[in-house]
């Protein structure tokens, strides 16, 4: 049987960092990810942070990977806007939070996870090579069996069983490993988000000109009031390079409660005519081919206007940007940019005269994707270990989630690097007990200042965040949060109350940040009172569920990684309703699943028996 001396299960960004942070310590470390490329099953935001703490020190990307980071990482901007709008049907009301975003900040970039991922795995494999580890992609683990030995036997899908010391497990929130470890029971409705997004194309300059950017720079807008359409939690638009990612972020529970399909959610904030207006474009639309011509003629045709409309979209996109206009030229194909607007101009003219295709103003919608979120304050696992293996990230229920702060990557990124640490000391010594290695990370994590944000508010935080509503007037707040504001306005008394609060504890203080007043009614008032109109130029063309899954990438499996449990529970019909991409339906009173479509959420897993698809098997994102 091969034998390595760590196994870490997961690609994602905290299975990647921890892969490197081993080989920088010079030890070997295979790691094993179910999609068939890294970056091909995740999905965020999203905004990846590097922290600077007040008090204790955090792992960042740029420590893991080094400066070839800042220099070659394909994020896409650096976020210097962070804007929170309160809505009310038409009207906008709008809060700059950018200082409560560089709140103990080095950076915050927003991301694309397929790219990201695939630039860490790179760096990360080729280091990993080094001591004889590396990335196998395609690879579902199964199942791990313990020896008497204090190793373990790692089983998979698709490999022959082999032996490793110890094992980091960074398989995101529906974690196997914890199962099948019996780490920990599966995360509840009360401790879990459900997140929905979608990424819409938007050439650069247009991003540039219409956020009001610089090149490099980047926005980031947060929204709550009637887009949420009375759930806890809001919708969210980061600008990338040449994309937007545009979504939500909801309490489960409040979805259970009152159930609304995550793609209406979505489309309502793609409705709303502010969100229009940010990601309007150009859209070609194709006319109706004449069906009385010869089959044959009738595909050419749809041939040719496939071909036409993307090379019309890549020649823009290009030309559209400030890098692809140089590429285009100093590839010679052409000598200025007088005539890539000619070769434009003529595919276009081509399209509308030859083939009937008219250009209207829509947005253009690129991929659909969904996934729970573990809320750390409510979920992150009290001891991160179970007997050798270490949990990290989602897996180990971390991530910071209050109000505008939105946190798991560098959360993950900094569980990765003390779990990579741990591990290290531990093969040293050759020690995997749980007090050597366990205990020692179970601690380094609990002194993360990450860990204290999960528990506790804080008040520098809270004050910026209280500065930037300063103008909303406070009839308005101390209709619901009287107290709370009289305390919280006056700087002693605030120190005061802060203190009171964190003895009180999160778990009697949430009911009260997070609530429907909070998200909803709140947000709704001040935007009917305050907010400025706005209107949209043009309604959006919103794909429809089915349109959406049809564009989606799959490598499908005849079997199902899914079963279904109780086809009569309440939480399964529910299910009917919150699957994102409609698996399932109602038959007889009986839910039945239809798994081909599904993007592996996680939504269903609390009553069904839920496994990743086997490997290289199910969703292979683009985007993430
Ligand atoms: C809509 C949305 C918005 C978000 N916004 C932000 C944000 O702005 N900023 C931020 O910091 N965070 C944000 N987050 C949270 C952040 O994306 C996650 O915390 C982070 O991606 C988790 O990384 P991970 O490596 O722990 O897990 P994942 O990225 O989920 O990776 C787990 C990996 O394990 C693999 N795997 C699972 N099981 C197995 C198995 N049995 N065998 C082999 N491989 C397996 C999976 O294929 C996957 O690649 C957001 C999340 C969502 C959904
Ligand atoms: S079947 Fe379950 S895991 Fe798959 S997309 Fe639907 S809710 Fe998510």
């Amino acid at each position: 049987m091969e034998k390595y001396d760590v196994a870490i299960i997961g690609g994602g960004s905290a299975g990647l960092a921890a892969l490197k942070q081993l080989s920088n310590h010079g030890k070997q470390a295979v790691l094993l990810e179910a999609g068939n490329k890294v970056g091909s099953k995740n999905i965020s935001g999203g905004i990846l942070y590097s922290k600077k703490p007040k008090r204790g020190h955090v792992n960042n990307v740029e420590d893991v990977y080094g400066d070839v980071f800042l220099r070659e990482a394909p994020f896409e901007r650096k976020v210097t806007k962070y804007i929170l709008h309160a809505t009310s049907k038409d009207k906008i009301y709008s809060i700059d939070l950018t200082k409560a975003h560089e709140y103990e900040a080095n950076f915050g970039y927003s991301v694309l996870m397929n790219k990201l991922n695939g630039w860490f795995a790179q760096h990360a494999a080729e280091s990993a090579q080094k001591f004889g580890g590396g990335i196998i992609p395609g690879v579902h683990v199964s199942s791990i069996e313990s020896n008497s030995s204090g190793t373990s036997i790692i089983k998979t899908d698709e490999l022959d069983e082999f032996e490793v010391k110890a094992i980091i497990a960074a398989d995101g929130v529906n974690s196997e490993v914890a199962q099948i470890s019996g780490a920990r029971s599966k995360f509840t409705p009360q401790q879990l988000y459900q997140g929905v997004k979608v990424v819409v194309k938007l050439p650069e300059d247009i991003i540039v000109e219409r956020f009001n950017l610089s090149a490099q720079d980047g926005a980031a807008h947060l929204f709550a009031g009637d887009v949420t359409l009375n759930h806890l939690g809001g919708g969210f638009l980061y600008t990338n390079k040449n994309t937007v990612s545009l979504g939500v972020v909801y309490h489960f529970d409040s979805l259970l409660d009152n159930p609304t399909e995550p793609y209406t959610l979505v489309d309502s904030m793609l409705k709303n005519p502010f969100i229009s207006e940010l990601i309007k474009d150009e859209v070609p639309s194709r006319g109706q081919i004449d069906k009385s011509l010869p089959q044959e003629e009738q595909l050419r045709i749809r041939f040719a206007v496939t071909k036409l409309i993307k090379s019309w979209y890549e020649l823009r996109e290009a030309s559209m940007s400030q890098n692809g206009r140089a590429e285009l030229i100093k590839s010679g194909k052409y000598n200025s940019i007088e005539a890539i607007n000619e070769k434009l101009s003529s595919i276009r003219d081509q399209l509308t005269d030859k083939y009937g295709v008219s250009f209207l103003t829509d947005y253009n919608e690129a991929e659909y994707s969904a996934k729970l979120i573990p809320d750390g304050k409510r979920c992150r696992m009290s001891k991160p270990y179970h007997n050798n293996i270490l949990f990290v990230g989602d897996a180990a229920g971390r991530g910071i989630f209050v109000g505008p702060r939105i946190e798991g990557l560098n959360v993950g990124i900094d569980d990765a690097v003390r779990a990579a640490d741990a591990v290290a000391r531990a093969l040293d010594k050759n020690n995997f007990s749980q007090d050597y290695l366990g205990e020692y990370y179970s601690q380094s994590v609990e002194e993360s200042p990450y860990t204290r944000d999960m528990k506790q508010i804080d008040k520098d935080y809270l004050k910026i965040f209280l500065d930037a509503a300063k103008d909303v007037p406070k009839d308005i707040l101390s209709a619901k949060y009287g107290t709370i504001i009289k305390l919280m306005s006056s700087g002693t008394l605030r120190s005061v109350a802060i203190k009171l609060a964190n003895i009180l504890g999160y778990e009697r203080l949430l009911p009260i940040i997070e609530s429907e007043d909070t998200y909803v009614k709140v947000p709704i008032e001040i935007a009917e009172r305050l907010g400025k109109k706005a209107t949209a130029s043009y309604k959006p063309n919103i794909p429809s569920i089915a349109d959406r899954v049809a564009n989606l990438k799959y490598d499908d499996d005849n079997v199902s990684h899914i079963k279904v449990l109780d086809s009569k529970s309440d939480f399964m019909k529910k299910m009917v309703t919150l699957c994102p991409t409609e698996c399932y339906t109602i038959e007889n009173e009986q839910v039945m699943l239809q798994h081909e479509g599904c993007i592996e959420c996680g939504t269903c897993s609390l009553e069904t028996d839920w496994k990743h698809p086997r490997g290289e098997k199910g969703i292979v994102f683009q985007y993430g």
